[in-house]
């Protein structure tokens, strides 16, 4: 007999893997957890999470958590262009404190800032709270080889040292940007491997703020006469900062000596500083061709590597965690057809690029700043310069601040399990965002009369939206997906302004928040559209949908 296997395996445990594990647990898919460290983190990377991650926070019920993290809550979150720290302002964009921040009209959230060492215990917790998930640290993936039936991972715990097999019907690889996974599956990266090689450097003062007249910023960004070179981050809102000697193409170590004359450098004056740790790490620009081979898949940087310039690596990775775990989960509770699956790349590939291209726009935008020599003089042309770089720069740094469209406006176009209306996609701008039911967009937020958020409903199964649907209409579409096992709710909705922003009498929304299909009528052929977005036949896609004869029929 051979042993018995688990439903999933995902190997590690940074912020992708712990939203993964979590949302299986959430959805009662067991599954184990392996990460070869023991879950310490060695130097905080991302500290940004998104107003989509925070929306499923709200789902996950860790909203509280996020927002009762250590960070201050009341420390100004502007970003300042700087000549150093005790040097010329250039200019500044005024962000308040997070506590402060008004929440967008879009959702019922709002960005937050949470430092990885926060965030991820964060996670950990919701993981390890679930019944069905298992968590393995310092349990580090050797190798793994998969057949028709199941996936036979080799792996070693640093106590016992022995290797140990463990027999999965799935993978999913969030083992980061150098991802064991996604080479053992053969899948290779598109793009550029190497746009600047960045050094990283954690160093505590407590007293900073008080050494220069810039006052609280979440980032510095340091220009000399060579241009932009280095920035200074609030990593903690108190003692301790992230500097980044941003580098270029060419690769190159510093010593020790060197890192602090250029910490000094940067500030402006000789202080007394402590450095807590060095990371020199490569900025890539890579996509993974496709995120699925046979019962293998990748999620996170396994599947994309992007500069951090906007803060959307993580944001991203959770955005793939959520797309699969459904999916996974259909198919594990034996409703899910096996396109559902495949339909994680079509889905996400698509927005892994985007992202990854708009996080190097915004690298190629910090570092547009040519050479200019005087800019640090005390002289009227040194004084013109500055107000012609500091005017530019601002301008041109607008882009990375407020993304809005890329945290929500990311959509399945041409998605085999959604039902497209026939309706042109809107325009997919990084700074704005209007919400829209179109079928493979996030379906929208609004707020109920109960307190609730619309994106309250959705969540375990599917949810059939009715405005002003008469008695009964709604039946024929339940009982196709009552057929298939496809969990279910109608969720019958009054509300006018609702209505308007959803457009159509009927909406499916998926587990994962995203519209599958909507129409004024139900369809002719109600179980064909539950086997499209379960995923057991394909669907119409826009292309074929434009001339499609029953496109009246379904619409
Ligand atoms: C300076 C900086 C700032 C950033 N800021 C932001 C931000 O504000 N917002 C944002 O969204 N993103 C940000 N990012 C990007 C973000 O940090 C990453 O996208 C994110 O950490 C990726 O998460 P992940 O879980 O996919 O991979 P990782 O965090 O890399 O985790 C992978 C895990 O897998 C484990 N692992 C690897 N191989 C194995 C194996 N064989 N067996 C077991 N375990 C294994 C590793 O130990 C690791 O814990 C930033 C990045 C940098 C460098």
């Amino acid at each position: 007999m051979p042993e018995r296997s688990l439903s999933v395996l995902v190997v590690g445990g940074g912020p992708v893997g712990l939203a993964l594990a979590g949302d299986l647990g959430w959805r009662g898919i067991d599954c184990v957890l392996i990460e070869q460290s023991d879950g310490s983190i060695y130097q905080p990377r991302m500290d940004m999470v998104g107003v989509r991650t925070m929306e499923f926070c709200r789902r996950w019920g860790l909203v509280g958590a996020v927002e009762g993290s250590p960070y201050p809550r009341d420390y100004a979150q502007d970003n300042v262009y700087v000549t150093s720290l005790t040097g010329y302002e250039l200019g500044r964009e005024r962000f308040p404190g997070i506590g402060q921040a008004p929440t967008p009209p879009q959702s019922p959230q709002r960005r937050e800032r949470c430092p990885q060492n926060m965030f991820d215990p964060i996670l950990r917790d919701f993981a390890a709270s679930q019944k069905t998930v298992t968590m393995r640290y310092r349990t580090r993936l050797l190798s793994f080889t998969q057949d028709a039936e199941r996936v036979t991972a080799t792996v070693e715990n640093a106590g016992s040292g022995a290797p140990e097999q463990i027999f999965a019907r799935y993978l999913v690889g969030c083992d980061g940007a150098r991802s064991l996974v996604r080479e053992t599956l053969g899948i290779a990266m598109r793009g550029n491997p190497a746009l600047t090689y960045t050094t990283n450097v954690i160093f505590r003062c407590p007293d900073l703020l008080s050494l220069h007249d810039k006052g609280k910023a979440y980032r510095h960004i340091v220009i000399g006469p060579e241009g932009t070179w280095a920035t200074v981050v609030a990593i903690n809102g108190r003692d301790q900062w992230r500097f980044s000697i941003i580098g270029s193409s060419a690769q190159r170590e510093y010593t020790t000596a060197e890192i602090e004359a250029a910490i000094r450098r940067a500030v402006g004056r000789d202080f007394k500083f402590e450095i807590l740790s060095v990371l020199p790490w490569v900025r890539r620009e890579l996509v993974a061709e496709t995120y699925r081979q046979g019962r293998g898949f990748i999620a996170g940087d396994a599947a994309h590597a992007m500069s951090p310039t906007g803060g959307f690596g993580m944001n991203t990775g959770i955005g793939d965690a959520v797309d699969l775990s459904w999916k996974l989960a259909a198919v594990l509770q034996g409703w899910g057809g096996d396109g559902l699956l495949d339909s994680y790349t079509t889905e996400r590939q698509p927005v892994g690029a985007r992202n990854v291209a708009e996080a190097s726009g915004n690298l190629r935008r910090m570092l547009s700043v040519s050479r200019h020599p005087d800019i640090t003089d005390d002289t009227p042309a040194g004084a013109d310069t500055r107000k012609k770089v500091g005017a530019e720069f601002s301008e041109l740094m607008r882009r990375e601040w407020f993304t809005l469209g890329i945290h929500l406006g990311y959509r399945y176009e041409g998605s085999p399990v959604c039902w497209p209306d026939g309706t042109p996609a809107p325009p997919d701008e990084a700074g704005t965002y209007e919400q829209t039911a179109r079928p493979g967009h996030r379906a929208p937020h609004a707020w109920l009369a109960d307190g609730r958020s619309t994106l309250d409903l959705f969540g375990r199964g599917f949810t059939l939206l009715g405005f002003g649907a008469t008695a009964a209409e709604e039946a024929a579409l339940l009982e196709a997906a009552r057929m298939r096992g496809v969990p279910i709710e109608f969720v019958p909705l009054a509300e006018p302004k609702i209505a308007a922003l959803y457009q159509r009498k009927f909406v499916l929304v998926r587990p994962d928040g995203h519209v599958a299909w909507r129409g004024d009528r139900m369809p002719e052929d109600p179980l064909r559209l539950i086997d499209v977005v379960r995923g057991a036949v394909s669907g119409p896609g826009n292309a074929a949908w434009q001339g499609a004869p029953n496109a009246a029929k379904m619409a």
